[in-house]
């Protein structure tokens, strides 16, 4: 939590206004879809999590496990069929701009320049007029001050993610719902964008749900990694991550919880 606090310190150095991270909790959540033929398909089972606010959580586990409905579900894209789901003491009843979300797909407009599609939540809301100035900031909060007027499609895959992260973090989420964000960038890009991500976590302090597949991004990241068994989803086991930040990658506890946690995935994967 101490570091936490700096981080905050940190942030209101850097003139941003600060946001108002909130705890989630997630309880006893079973979601299940009929699938295209008509059979039933048991997605969650059971689920529970409860997230601190300002907390960096990861889930990781198998393919088709629920991973991503679990945050559809705090999105409130989606609806449970049993269990509720809390922002702060808020039951979440349907999608808002304090949850965000930012998916592998950057989905940038395309006919928008990067400004107009970082500001874009601004003017749905119809509130840029006040919030202009905030704009900028957050163009200078990703590095994305000389591709302002740039479009879509002449930024690098690094660069339209940093657009999509301002884009999200403009309407001062208290969540911010990350689904394997940074899935499809190259391993080098994908690790500098590790530590944008964290620099703007500490900066901000929103509490942040992670999906990824990347055993070494979860390790790297997150306060605690939630480990979800094969279909129906449930939560296998939750790892804390007490090592200090900035993390080593090829430090000797670091490999050794990544070979504990493919251990277990690899388990989990044969129970099934
Ligand atoms: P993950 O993100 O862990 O790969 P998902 O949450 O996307 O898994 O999906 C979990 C299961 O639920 C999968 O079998 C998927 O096909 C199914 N599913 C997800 N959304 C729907 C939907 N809208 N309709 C039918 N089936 C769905
Ligand atoms: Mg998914």
């Amino acid at each position: 939590m101490v570091s936490r606090q700096r981080a905050a310190i940190g942030g209101a150095k850097q003139g941003l206004t600060s946001d108002v991270p909130a705890s989630v909790r997630i309880v006893n959540i079973s979601k299940q879809f009929i699938s295209t033929d008509g059979e039933t398909v048991h997605a969650l089972h059971d689920v529970s999590l409860t997230m601190v606010a300002g907390e960096m959580v990861s889930l990781v586990g198998p393919s088709g496990c629920g991973k991503s409905t679990l945050l559809r579900l705090v999105a409130g894209l989606e609806s449970p069929d049993a269990g509720a789901l809390y922002v702060g003491d808020a039951p979440i009843a349907g999608p808002s701009a304090e949850r965000g979300l930012m998916f592998q797909d950057p989905n940038l407009f395309p006919w928008l320049t990067v400004r107009r599609n970082i500001q874009s939540g601004l003017v749905a809301r119809g509130v840029l007029a006040e919030r202009r100035h905030e704009v900028d900031e957050f163009i200078r909060l990703v590095g994305l001050e000389a591709f302002a007027n740039s479009y879509p499609h002449q930024l690098s895959g690094g660069m339209a993610q940093r657009a999509a992260l301002a884009r999200a973090l403009i309407n001062h989420p208290k969540v911010l719902l990350l689904d394997e964000p940074l899935g499809a960038l190259d391993a080098f890009t994908r690790m500098r964008m590790q530590d944008e991500v964290l620099r703007i976590w500490q900066a901000r302090g929103t509490t942040m749900l992670l999906v990824t597949h990347d055993i070494d991004e979860a390790i790297y990241m997150s306060d605690r990694i939630v480990i979800m068994s094969p279909r129906p989803g449930r939560v296998e086991r939750i790892i804390e991550i007490g090592l200090e930040r900035p993390r080593q990658r090829n430090g000797a506890e670091f490999l050794r919880m990544r070979a504990e946690i493919l251990e277990m995935l690899h388990f989990a994967g044969n129970a099934s």
